[in-house]
């Protein structure tokens, strides 16, 4: 029987008629992915969910598949088609999908219950049957119903309990992977640091809260010296050492409020909330020595690189002022701190 559009479904494009709605799209690609025996991540959901959708391409390339579809075949069609820009339209999507999982899980939960009320209906008309029965003839044919009934109930709810289980679990993994792939939009994959996307974020809040309760705010930007001849010395893997070593260090040595990310390439970006530029200072000047005290060893045949060091340029927040102004001023000290010698920390004027 052809479903009645909702109000809700007919405002999406998959409701168009003929077209699979959004909910039975995503039902089936939960039972190919189970098929698969796949874990659900969010991409691979995505992937499927399109391929149901009918994107052209996608299906081409699955359909033309001659190996197994196994999780690496799934994941590079993912990687060829759904691009990292996708992602945050991925998030929005299977947020939503998550949602219906649920409510289509409530669906199967009345099921059973009306189901249960229907065996117990059949009981009592089984009940009525015995004491009527006349004959042994009659006697048999209600225990016989009795049985049939029975075995059918339990032979219905345990491929319902089948159902639920795997629907529940596939919407709690789905959900778990969901959330790593937030975490993981917001962190950078060489040094675990918050990236410039979440900086973006939490600088905006801050500012935010800043303009609302008349606190102090201070951005410092830091830059490690002369990285580039470090890294034509010893190879871009010990360059890369060093960058997640000074990342550990910046963490270490900031409070639990404050906040620190990689802003770009060797570049690094502090928020310290609440604090004046003084207070700033102070801490920008300890993590420049807790990096200066560092020695950078070769991890593949334990000898020492020496010493690395970064200047750092401080700006505090002026009421108003916009982000790329805060932001340029911090640049600007730094640059500063880079020309008057270097593993040193400068303050911008306001
Ligand atoms: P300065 O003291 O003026 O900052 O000199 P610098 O050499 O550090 O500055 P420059 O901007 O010329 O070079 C930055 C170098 O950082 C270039 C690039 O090789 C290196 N770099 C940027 N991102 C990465 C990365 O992810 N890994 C590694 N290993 N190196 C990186
Ligand atoms: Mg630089
Ligand atoms: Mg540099």
């Amino acid at each position: 029987m052809p479903e009645k559009p909702s109000e809700s479904q007919t405002l999406k494009p998959a409701a168009v008629a003929g077209m699979p709605r959004a909910q039975d799209l995503g039902r089936m690609a939960m039972a190919k992915i189970a098929a698969l025996a796949i874990e659900p991540t969010p991409q691979i959901y995505e992937l499927w969910f399109r391929y149901f959708q009918g994107d052209p391409e996608i299906k081409a390339a699955i359909d033309a598949h001659a190996g197994v579809l196994d999780e690496t075949a799934c994941y590079k069609f993912y990687k060829r088609f759904l691009s990292e820009t996708a992602r945050g339209d991925a998030i929005r999507t299977i947020s939503d999908h998550i949602q219906q999982a649920i409510s289509d899980l409530a669906h199967t939960i009345d099921s059973v219950k009306s189901m249960t009320s229907d065996y117990g209906g059949s009981l009592n008309g089984v009940s009525e049957k015995i004491r009527n029965a006349a004959t042994l003839e009659d006697l048999g044919e209600a225990v016989s119903a009795i049985v049939e009934d029975t075995r059918m109930m339990l032979e219905k709810n345990q491929s319902l309990e089948f159902e639920l289980t795997n629907s529940s679990t596939q919407v709690a993994e789905l959900k778990k992977n969901l959330d790593n792939v937030r975490k993981e939009a917001l962190t950078d994959g060489l040094t675990g640091l918050s990236n410039r996307k979440a900086f973006d974020k939490q600088i905006r809040d801050w500012i935010d809260d800043a303009d609302a309760g008349g606190g102090k705010l201070c951005l410092v930007m830091i830059d490690i010296d002369h990285f580039k001849s470090f890294n034509d010395t010893y190879g871009h893997q010990v360059g890369d050492q060093v960058l997640r070593l000074v990342a550990r260090t910046l963490v270490d040595g900031i409070k639990g409020g404050d906040f620190a990310a990689r802003f770009g390439g060797e570049e690094f970006a502090i928020i310290l909330p609440n604090t004046p530029l003084s207070g700033a200072e102070r801490v920008a000047d300890s993590l420049r020595r807790a990096v200066e005290n560092k020695e950078v060893v070769n991890k593949s045949n334990n000898k020492s690189l020496g010493r690395i060091t970064f200047s750092g340029g401080i700006a505090e927040y002026v009421q108003g002022e916009s982000i790329a102004s805060l932001i340029d001023r911090a640049d600007a000290a730094l640059y500063a701190a880079k020309h008057s010698g270097r593993n040193r920390i400068k303050s911008a004027g306001p």
